[in-house]
């Protein structure tokens, strides 16, 4: 059964692509909690980080060249932002494709809540 990523990246439902290459595609977070929030997630459908294979690794370094550039274009390259990959229930993970989310276009706050 596809990931609705995996629905967006063979563009069968539609989403707000800012780029998109053989191995990677990056859409805007439809429900972004920030200025700047899009997804950067692989073509190929790897559920999560612990999914992840040695023939993989050349794709993931390219999620980072693809952040990097994709920062720069949405003009939070200088003034900062956060990676962010959720993997498994405690992180909160909904959708069991691999992504990167990258945020930022105000102040991000720490990095995580204190215990309550
Ligand atoms: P995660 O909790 O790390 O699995 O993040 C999943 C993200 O996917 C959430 O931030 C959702 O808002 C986002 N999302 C879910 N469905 C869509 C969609 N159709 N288009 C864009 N983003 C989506």
């Amino acid at each position: 059964m596809p990931t609705i990523f995996a629905k967006i990246i063979a563009k069968e439902i539609p989403a707000s692509i800012v780029y998109q290459d053989e191995l990677v595609t990056a859409f805007k977070d439809i429900n972004p909690v920030a200025p700047v929030h899009i997804l950067i997630v692989p073509n190929v459908e790897i559920a999560s980080t612990n999914d992840v294979l040695p023939e993989h690794e050349q794709m993931l370094g390219h999620l980072f060249t693809v952040a990097k550039q994709v920062a720069k274009e949405q003009g939070v390259a200088e003034s900062g932002y956060r990676l962010i990959v959720n993997n498994g229930s405690d992180s909160g993970q909904e959708v069991p494709h691999l992504h990167i989310h990258l945020i930022g276009g105000r102040k991000l706050g720490p990095l995580l809540q204190a215990r309550d």
